[in-house]
């Protein structure tokens, strides 16, 4: 028999009202002749409530009675739910996550699965029952209570679906589905009708996410299809499928994170194990680090920016300090009140002058960008702050998402027809490996030795600087790779790209042609190595570029330039050191072949 997971977020069973409509729910899909699984958060506010109580108390409550505290609110609900299900003349049992036998790491507040037992669950569904789990919580091997991190019930709700191999998994909650952005910021925003896990994963951390990411890493690795919808009316929600739709939209959707910091260290010295050393400490404070820039050295000397949510920020300065100090040189600065703006979108790998109109679009409001990073389907700017709702607004009309656009065909999500064929997994072998469900799978290394940077110092750090720049590459044709924008201590900002070795002569020109400006000037490096590491989940995992970073340290390679994004990291070395770096890495996280 087929087994449905269906997960309830808070507003969805903040009332016995709403309790009794999501359990009318489960027990249609029971009678729909499916297994039924359902993953329940804590009530409303309930969460953020304890979390305020707590804070009554104490200015520093200890993170494992913090999970003991929050764990209670998913487990007040399974009950609830419970007892409804019952009312409407079903069985059903509550379980929390130790008595599932969902067993985490020890990482209280932000722990990462490590196992599910599937037998309990099963007994109860084989003998009738409908399944309800306590969402966000687990058991570590010594049966601490510990829950996986704010929002942590929908990647509950995946994993279960998972494990259990389900049909399919469907997420309930008080919003109609994935949006183009947020549509508090922009009222004509438009729910997409599907989108793929890579875009959502370079959207799901930042402001329009609607679901917890790793739930979409573990969708995405176990071949689990998604959909999410209203919990509070019959909608068609948003299909999250692995593979992107065909044709894809250029952007699918406009992100950001509103409260964003930033960290300079510079003048560090420019030689092998500095970033390294970096991430290291940064992943020893857990801290998810989101832009990296890397400048290009001057002399011997090098400097490295990168951001942080806001409230990561003081743990994040701390690390840079400590590196500064270990090195005996360096200097840190930090900068607040910032924000974070992306495009996303599959079509943008194929179209050039994506990133251009976007600069193009912000130059025009009078936005000046402070950074810029790239990924294949991202391009993210960071901003002041105050600009941040101009920004989206304008981006969004810029690339006219207000419109429609050709749709596949709805699948209803209440009224039973099945959602997407469950694909296969990502990688089964790959998956195979794994110690612990959540292990990172670094899906790819590779090596790209086809490349050459052209990087412009000097600019002004002004609204228009990127897109002039662009513009001019652009208009030349050129399809250009990575992106690295920073502005400098010095108050001139700096951009990099990589584009391909036939074309770095006439970039320079086209770039020489358009900044006439005497305080510029453009350089070249014909010969280098990009080495990109992609993968589910580089951001939340915050050892895995500490790992990337301690083996490129340990063969000498010194890192010119980094970029990320949620799904990738690149990083520019010499061609020697590309298919160097390439092969250790491959060795490092077990890719074959
Ligand atoms: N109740 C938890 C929270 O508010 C988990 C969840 O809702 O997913 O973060
Ligand atoms: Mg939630």
């Amino acid at each position: 028999m087929s087994i449905v997971v269906q997960k309830f977020g808070g507003t969805s069973v903040a009332s016995a009202d709403r309790i009794r409509r999501a359990a009318e729910r489960a027990v249609a899909a029971k009678r729909d002749g499916h297994q039924v699984v359902m993953v329940v958060s804590a009530r409303g506010k309930k969460t953020d409530e304890l979390v305020r109580l707590a804070a009554e108390i104490t200015d520093s409550p200890g993170p494992r009675e913090m999970d003991m505290l929050l764990a209670t609110g998913e487990q007040e609900s399974a009950a609830l739910m419970a007892m409804a299900v019952h009312e409407l003349g079903e069985q059903a049992v509550s379980l929390t996550g130790a008595q599932i036998g969902v067993l985490t790491d020890e990482s209280h507040t932000r722990a990462r699965i490590v196992r599910i037992s599937t037998e309990r669950m099963k007994e109860a569904l084989d003998s009738g029952q409908i399944v309800i789990a306590a969402g966000f919580q687990g058991v570590d091997s010594r049966f601490n209570i510990t829950t996986l991190g704010r929002g942590g019930s929908d990647t509950t709700a995946a994993a279960l679906a998972a494990v259990l191999r389900a049909e399919r998994c469907d997420i309930y909650t008080d919003v109609e589905g994935v949006f183009t952005t947020d549509p508090r910021v922009v009222p004509s925003a438009r729910r997409v009708e599907r989108i793929s896990c890579d875009e959502m994963l370079e959207l799901a951390s930042m402001g329009a996410g609607v679901m917890h990411s790793r739930s979409i890493e573990f969708a995405r690795k176990y071949g689990v299809p998604l959909r999410v919808g209203p919990s509070y009316k019959d909608g068609p929600g948003t299909l999250i499928t692995p593979e992107p739709a065909d044709p894809a939209p250029v952007v699918t959707g406009v992100a950001f994170v509103r409260h964003e910091a930033r960290v300079g260290l510079t003048d560090v010295p420019d030689r092998p194990g500095v970033m390294s050393h970096l991430f290291g400490k940064l992943s020893e404070a857990k801290i998810a680090v989101d832009m990296v820039i890397q400048d290009v050295g001057r002399g011997d000397s090098a400097s490295v920016s990168f951001t942080v949510p806001e409230s990561d920020l003081a743990g994040a300065e701390q690390a840079a300090r400590d590196v500064a100090a270990e090195l005996g040189r360096g200097q840190v600065e930090s900068y607040n009140n910032l924000s974070k703006v992306s495009i996303v979108g599959h079509g943008m790998q194929t179209h050039t002058g994506v990133a251009a109109q976007m600069f193009r679009i912000l130059a025009d409001c009078g936005i000046n960008i402070e950074m810029v990073t790239t990924s294949e389907i991202k391009v993210s700017v960071l901003i002041d702050r105050q600009a941040c709702d101009d920004a989206v607004r304008a981006v969004h009309d810029g690339f006219a998402l207000h419109e429609a656009r050709p749709v596949v065909p709805s699948v209803g999500m209440a009224a039973g027809i099945p959602a997407a064929r469950r694909s296969p997994p990502a990688d089964e072998e790959i998956v195979e490996r794994l110690s612990g469900m959540e292990d990172i799978v670094v899906s790819d290394v590779a090596a790209d030795l086809d490349q050459a940077r052209v990087t412009v110092t000097g600019l002004p750090d002004d609204p228009g600087t990127a897109a002039a720049v662009f513009g001019a590459i652009a208009d030349g044709g050129v399809l250009v790779d990575m992106i690295i924008q920073n502005a400098g201590a010095d108050g001139r900002a700096g951009i990099s790209v990589t584009v391909p070795e036939n074309d770095a002569d006439r970039t320079v020109q086209l770039l020489k042609a358009a900044l006439p400006d005497a305080g510029t000037a453009v350089s070249c490096e014909p010969n280098v190595g990009k080495l990109t590491v992609s993968g589910i989940g580089l951001r939340s995992h915050t050892d895995v570029g500490a790992r990337v970073f301690r083996i490129l340290a340990d063969r000498q390679i010194n890192v010119q330039l980094v970029n990320t994004s949620e799904i990738k990291v690149s990083i520019l070395v010499t061609p020697e050191e590309a298919e160097i770096g390439c092969q250790a890495l491959r060795e490092e996280f077990h890719l074959t072949g």
